[in-house]
């Protein structure tokens, strides 16, 4: 399943990513950037990511998916668009020359943490 060795990379990446002083601090949501060119189902993503969290510095955090489109530029005209169908030529000049811009990213945009109030941290009786 190749959602589960990303989730695995992005846990990987995120847990490096906490700040040494921080180590303590909990992860309350990743926030990830996924091109619609990346082949990335999210909702088999966010199942992943639920299991490789566990028993990590991230878990119980909480996976937020941004999907990028796929944005062109024509290599003649120097046209840019919006890939939204299976047309890959220039909407301007039909060149078959273009470049894919974006789309194909998978980035970590950011990781949240909770902002731990010490006083909050009670105990059930
Ligand atoms: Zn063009």
């Amino acid at each position: 399943m190749h959602e589960m060795s990303i989730a695995m990379q992005v846990v990987e990446i995120a847990v490096a990513s906490i700040p040494p002083d921080l180590k303590g601090a909990r992860v309350e949501r990743v926030n990830l950037k996924i091109g619609k060119l990346s082949a990335v189902v999210p909702d088999s993503l966010q199942f992943c990511f639920s299991v490789a969290i566990e028993s990590t510095l991230l878990e119980g955090a909480e996976l937020f998916i941004e999907e990028v489109p796929v944005l062109a530029a024509c290599g003649r005209c120097s046209h840019r668009w919006t890939i939204d169908a299976p047309v890959f030529c220039c909407p301007q000049c039909r060149s078959a020359n273009l470049e894919i811009l974006t789309g194909r990213e998978l980035d970590i945009e950011s990781i949240e943490l909770y902002q731990e109030d010490e006083n909050d941290d009670r105990l059930a009786p």
